[in-house]
């Protein structure tokens, strides 16, 4: 199988995957919320979902930096809370590091990446085992970086990398929250799962549906 070339196309079904998996998961994502936070973490995402989604609507020509560069304007303008600005990192920090061509390289993708996490990281200041999105991306991001370099091909990175996020989402229920407003709890955030990582690791889901259709 030829390795991928990621093009406008590519980035608007992403994001529409994406939507799909949040808004299935906004009851949970919610429920989570309440539990550690402000139950408000399921529909801050789906609007910031929908939101991204309707920008994108009939832009499949344009390059993924362009399209990514509007998700990221887009996540902070229509979410609340802190996810938001954090969220819009992820996207703005791939973006940012795109070269603006009509296709990108899986290896540009996963290089974007983690530049987004490290936006994540300079804004928020969490560390993994902080129990925040970054225990769910960080693993996910350092899985894809390691498939690629044992030389997998595109279709074979991005399921172990799904699976990373979701074992670093579920390995954050013993931890106690060290960032955010669950930080507040301080002991009593044990024994739930961050929503935060809980969603981020949709993102990489949504990836792997997209990339091995
Ligand atoms: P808010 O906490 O403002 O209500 P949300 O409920 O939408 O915002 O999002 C909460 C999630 O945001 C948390 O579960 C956590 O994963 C993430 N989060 C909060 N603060 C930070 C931070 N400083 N760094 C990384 N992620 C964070
Ligand atoms: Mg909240």
């Amino acid at each position: 199988m030829p390795e991928p070339q990621l093009d406008g196309f590519f980035v608007v079904h992403w994001v529409a995957e994406l939507e799909i998996l949040v808004v299935d998961a906004e009851e949970t994502l919610t429920e989570l919320d309440a539990a550690i936070g402000d139950a408000d973490h399921g529909s801050n995402l789906t609007r910031g979902l929908h939101a991204s989604a309707a920008i994108l609507a009939g832009r499949s020509a344009e390059s993924p930096k362009s399209l990514l560069t509007d998700v990221g304007a887009t996540l902070p303008e229509s979410m609340g809370g802190a996810s938001g600005p954090l969220y819009g990192s992820i996207f703005s920090g791939l973006a940012d590091a795109l070269p603006d061509t009509p296709k990108i390289s899986l290896q540009d993708l996963v290089s974007g990446l983690r530049q987004g996490l490290l936006r994540v990281q300079e804004l928020g200041g969490a560390v993994l085992g902080d129990k925040t999105m970054v225990d769910a991306i960080l693993p996910a991001i350092d899985t894809l970086e390691e498939e690629i370099a044992q030389g997998r091909p595109a279709a074979d990175v991005v399921a172990p990398s799904a699976e990373a996020a979701h074992e670093g989402a579920v390995a954050t229920i013993p931890l106690r929250a060290r960032k955010g407003r669950a930080s507040y709890l301080g002991p009593r955030s044990e024994g739930h799962q961050d929503p935060g990582a809980t969603s981020s690791a949709l993102l990489f889901r949504a990836l792997t549906t997209v990339i091995t259709r």
